[in-house]
């Protein structure tokens, strides 16, 4: 039996981990299962959502029991006292009359009505009627009596019907609860999977563009794509010059020293076209950011290796994610002076700020640290000329 296990360990450990390709059809492929995944999450959401409107129709019908039986309950409960009272108006009737046997007083009624009997015959009449009234008020108490009892065993019944039914609404309750929380995780769950399915269309997107095969591997692909095609650097505005450098500066919004992470090109009004500086995919966008602003992020493949590229402060953003750009796409447009204003507040006048980063923003890393952390001087890298010099032609 050990021996079993031990072998089925070790056939486990045989197995070859799956390792993803990076192609076409294996994109296809895990957008496939991520869609499926996601749609689980929504039909598990969906049921929940069933439960808890039975659970709440279950409450509601448990409610309105509770609260009709309390009106029961009260009915009883006024039942038994006017009986209770009746009860006590018959026996004393009764003992009236027991007492009138036995004392001879002229105002009593009964004895009245005994006494004035006007033959023997009529005064044994008289006596059976006597007798007749009293067990039939007998009769009545005894029925009165039966009539609380019952009440009382209906008042016990309700009262431990709502325990009991309050029990079972708050555990009806908790299962809400549980519920809304499983509700949480299945909607946490859900954007997680549409975030993951959104990034690898994205990169679907982006394979197909660079024309990889259906089955060809992300690295053959770019190699041949990139022997093909001459992808390089051209500067990002027609005409211009670099304000300051990727360097150890003094802020001009803050006067205190910090990195300047990008490079800063002067010299255009706003609404002036921002070009990228490589052939690319737009991998990031950032809208309105009170410090950068509008931002484009592209993500290329220069000279073999992966670079992303970053405009910020823009006026206007003219793409949209995972688009396809080229060098003649205008990603944008210069802004960052009174145009941006509005949101802007790290701009001093109409630039545009140009970042470059290696690797991928969006899938070799996914944050701003990280992305910093990638960033390169993008004038030494692309040649833009020295801080203050003008060109006239990308
Ligand atoms: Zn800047």
């Amino acid at each position: 039996m050990k021996k079993k296990v031990l072998v089925l360990f070790l056939l486990i450990l045989l197995i070859p981990f799956n390792v993803h390709a990076e192609t076409i059809a294996q994109k296809r492929k895990d957008i496939a299962n991520l869609k499926a995944k996601y749609q689980a999450q929504q039909n598990a959401k969906k049921n929940a959502q069933n439960n808890i409107s039975s659970d709440k129709q279950s409450i509601k019908n448990k409610e309105s029991e509770i609260n009709s039986n309390q009106q029961k309950l009260t009915d009883a409960e006024n039942e038994s006292a006017e009986l209770t009272k009746e009860i006590a108006d018959g026996k004393k009737e009764i003992s009236n009359i027991m007492e009138a046997y036995q004392v001879a007083q002229g105002d009593n009624v009964y004895l009245e009505y005994v006494f004035e009997a006007t033959s023997y015959e009529d005064l044994v009449y008289r006596y059976a009627v006597m007798e007749q009234v009293m067990s039939y008020m007998k009769d009545k108490i005894n029925g009165y009596e039966d009539k609380i009892k019952k009440n009382d065993e209906l008042i016990v019944y309700i009262k431990d019907r709502k325990v009991e039914l309050d029990n079972q609404i708050n555990s009806l309750n908790d299962e809400i609860d549980g519920l809304y929380d499983d509700i949480k995780s299945y909607d946490k769950y859900a954007n997680d999977i549409a975030s993951d399915i959104r990034d690898a269309e994205g990169f679907l997107q982006y394979m197909v563009n660079m024309g990889c095969k259906e089955t060809e591997e992300l690295n053959a692909c770019q190699a041949r794509v990139n022997s093909t095609n001459n992808y390089g650097w051209i500067k990002p505005l027609v005409k211009g010059k670099v304000t300051s450098y990727f360097a150890n500066r003094i802020s001009p919004i803050t006067g205190k020293p910090e990195f300047h992470s990008g490079t800063d090109i002067g010299g255009n009004p706003e609404g002036t076209p921002v070009y990228a500086i490589a052939s690319g995919t737009v991998c990031k966008i950032v809208r309105k950011s009170s410090c950068g602003g509008n931002q484009v992020y592209v993500c290329s493949y220069v000279n073999g290796k992966k670079y992303t590229t970053c405009y910020m402060h823009l006026l206007a953003i003219n793409v949209s994610l995972y688009q396809t750009v080229y060098t003649s796409t205008a990603v944008g447009t210069v802004g960052g002076g009174k145009g941006t204003s509005g949101w802007e507040t790290c701009s001093t006048g109409a630039h545009l700020h140009l970042g470059l980063g290696t690797g991928w923003y969006g899938s070799d890393y996914t944050t701003y640290t990280q992305w910093k952390a990638h960033l390169i001087d993008a004038r030494t890298t692309i040649g833009m000329p020295a801080r203050g010099v003008w060109w006239y032609s990308r």
